[in-house]
Formats: C-alpha cells, structure tokens, sequence
C-alpha cells in the first residue's frame, strides 16, 4: 500500500491536504457526523477515514430493528440506571429515528413500519400490571406518542410460538435493512463532497492549538477537528466508561414460516425478525458477558447452541431449519446506555457508546456530536 508521501499532487491535495474535519469510523455514527456537519458548514473538506475495506464494527452487521425499548428493557434499566437518564435515552433514540426517516426515505432502506412484541417466557417474572399503563403515561406525556405498548393475546396463533407466556405489542417500531441503509449514507456523503479513505486506521493522534496531527497506517494528516466514532473500539479513551460486546447472529436458509415482525426477548438479549423467507435471530451476549467483551469477530459455540435450541423450541418448535450464514459484530456498551458525545479537548470530539440502538439513536448522535464545533 502507497505511502501518503508518494502520493502524487493530485491525491494529496484531494484527499490529505487543507481538511476542516476528519471523522474516524465509517459507521452509522461517523457518516451522520459528517452529513450533520455538512449540515452546518457547507463547503468545508469533511475526510472520513475507516480502518476496514468496509466498516467493520457493527453497522453493517446489525440486525436492522429500528426499535427505541422493550417494556422488559426499560424495566430492567429502571433498575439499574438513574430515571432522568433513561428517559433521555430513550427521547435520544425516538429523536433519532424521526431524523433518520427525514434522511433516508423509507423506500430507500426498506423501512418497514411492522412493529414488535417483547416476549415474556414461561420461565420468566412477568411485568406488574401497573407497569405498561405507566409506560403509556410516561411515552405520552414525556413524548407526546399515545397508546405505545399493549398487551397482545394472538402472537401464538398468528406466530406459531411456543414456551412464551405473554406478548407485549408496540406499535411504533419497525425494521430497515441494514444493508441499504449504510449504502444510502454512503451515497448521500458522497453527493455531499465528503470523502472516504478505507484500510487506513488511525494509530494515534496529537492536538495543538489550531489542529491535530493524525497518525495512519498510511502516513499522516492532520485536521482542524478530529471526530472519534469508533464506538467499541474506542475503550483507549474511555477506560471505565466502555467497553466492547460482541453480538453473534444466526440466519436461516429461506424456508416457509409464519414469522413477520420484529421480536425481543430476554430484556432484550435475544432479538429476531423475518428476513423475507428467512429468520435472523441474535443476541445470548448475557449467557457469557466475559468472553463476549472483546473485539475479535469469532463465534461463541456456547451462545450458539442457545441460539439453536431458541429456533427450535421457542420460535420454530416442530419445523425443520437450516443455518445458512452467520456472523458477529462488535457493539459497545458500558455502566449506563446513554451515548457518550463529549469533546475530549479543543479539537478531539468523540461519539461512543451507542448501547446496541445505534440504528436508532445514530442521526441523533451525529447530530448532537456536529454541534460540539
Ligand atoms: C449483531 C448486531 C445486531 C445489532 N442489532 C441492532 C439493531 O437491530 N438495532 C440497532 O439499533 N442497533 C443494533 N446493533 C447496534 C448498532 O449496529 C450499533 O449501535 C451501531 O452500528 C454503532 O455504530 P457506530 O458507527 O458507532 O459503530 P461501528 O459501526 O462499530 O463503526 C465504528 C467504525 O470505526 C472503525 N474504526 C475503529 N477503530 C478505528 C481506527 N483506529 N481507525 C479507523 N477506523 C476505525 C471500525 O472499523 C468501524 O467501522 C447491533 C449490533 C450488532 C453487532
């Protein structure tokens, strides 16, 4: 691979030379980054820099559920976070799913107003009753969105499902493919004169005064603003505050099923929809959270025999299937789910932390993260 300095003029001055902002991370997060920054600052040279052919965190590898919290979630998160905080992530990820649909026009990536149900096993506590009617009330006078969750007594026959015991039912979720959503961003940067270099990663970087030097595989650069969108890759900077976690996904061969929608289970450790004729099902992270805190991309055997035994006795009991493709990605998730967008100094900003929700809370991200400059 050339060295920025055997570049010839032409290269350099298109690409290294004179940039306002460079983004690290070509992800959901750093390509709404730089279209809010081009937002706010029309003609300045925006250069994204990705360390992978394509990226390679988990933008391209989600399961596509443009989803804002199921009730046994936010139940648990209740629990474990401060109230004002969970309710403002949660305000972060409906605000970025509203600033993702005014982006990207439903079409374009498949948006698909399906809804989703969050399953309770048979095994599992189910909510109190007061629980749903104080989210209703919560959703509505927080938000302004009526009548959000709701009980639903037909999952099983409409389904096929067996081992749940009760199904809650919210309208205002839906899924997106993944893949046309990061190819639409992508597009829509490039239409917007924001350039990209892939297989170039960023080792270090120095901050001055008036800019910073950024150092790359390649050579060095250096950028009047610097944007760190590197999510569960970014625990250098943020030692207590994140750490990675890898989801693993398994996918179905196309086979006859009855399944349409987006599903969540295990406060939302497992997650499933239709993929046309296929399943997707992910998720299991909770059965072994020690091995899966690491960024390599390998397969956990343990969490895949859960998954497998989830096909077959919960979600296709008595069907045959076949796995035809799997894969996992690296999530970033830390002590609470609320994303970090901070400035680190003058001209280091960061945008982490996405809590495993970045398809929804990503355009809200970016744009909170272009306003920091
Ligand atoms: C299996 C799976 C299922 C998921 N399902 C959903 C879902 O259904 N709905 C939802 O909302 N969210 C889901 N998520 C989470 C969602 O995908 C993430 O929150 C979101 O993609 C995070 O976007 P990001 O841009 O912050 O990070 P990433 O997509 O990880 O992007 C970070 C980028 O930074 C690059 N990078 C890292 N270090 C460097 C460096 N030093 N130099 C250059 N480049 C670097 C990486 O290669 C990567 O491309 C899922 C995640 C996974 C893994």
């Amino acid at each position: 691979m050339l060295r920025f300095d055997q570049l010839s003029y032409w290269e350099r001055e298109q690409y290294i030379v004179g940039n306002t902002f460079v983004i690290v991370g070509a992800g959901l997060i750093g390509m709404s980054t730089a279209l809010s920054l081009r937002e706010r600052f029309p003609t300045e040279k925006i250069l994204i820099l990705e360390r992978g052919y394509l990226p390679t965190g988990a933008s391209t590898k989600n399961a596509g559920f443009a989803c804002f919290g199921s009730p046994t979630e936010i139940q648990d998160d209740l629990c474990h976070m401060p109230e004002d905080k969970v309710w403002e992530t949660i305000e972060l990820r409906l605000k970025g799913l509203e600033q993702l649909q005014k982006r990207v026009p439903a079409a374009a990536m498949r948006y698909q107003n399906c809804g989703s149900w969050d399953l309770i096993s048979a095994s599992e506590k189910d909510l109190d009753p007061e629980f749903i009617p104080f989210l209703n009330e919560q959703f509505q006078k927080r938000f302004g969105y009526a009548h959000v969750y709701q009980k639903d007594t037909t999952y099983e026959s409409k389904f096929g499902f067996q081992g749940f015991q009760v199904a809650y039912f919210n309208a205002f979720e839906g899924a997106l493919d993944t893949g046309l959503l990061i190819h639409q961003l992508h597009q829509q940067c490039s239409a917007q004169g924001i350039q990209f270099l892939f297989a170039t990663e960023v080792i270090k970087w120095e901050s001055s005064d008036d800019d910073v030097l950024i150092a790359t595989t390649h050579g060095e650069l250096s950028a009047q603003h610097l944007f760190l969108c590197t999510n569960g890759f970014a625990q250098t900077y943020f030692q207590n505050e994140l750490r990675p976690a890898r989801a693993q996904v398994l996918l179905t061969k196309p086979m006859k099923h009855r399944i349409k929608g987006t599903f969540h289970s295990d406060k939302g450790y497992y997650y499933f929809r239709d993929i046309g004729n296929r399943i997707l099902l992910g998720g299991g992270r909770h059965l072994d959270f020690e091995t899966e805190t690491t960024t390599t991309f390998d397969k956990n055997e343990r969490i895949r025999a859960a998954l497998l035994n989830k096909l077959s006795t919960e979600i296709l009991p008595g069907q045959a299937f076949e796995i035809d493709q799997e894969w996992s990605g690296i999530m970033c998730v830390g002590p609470e789910k609320k994303p970090i967008i901070r400035s680190l100094n003058k001209n280091v900003h960061a945008g982490v932390r996405m809590g495993g929700m970045g398809v929804a809370i990503g355009t809200a991200v970016g744009a909170a993260l272009s306003k920091l400059v």
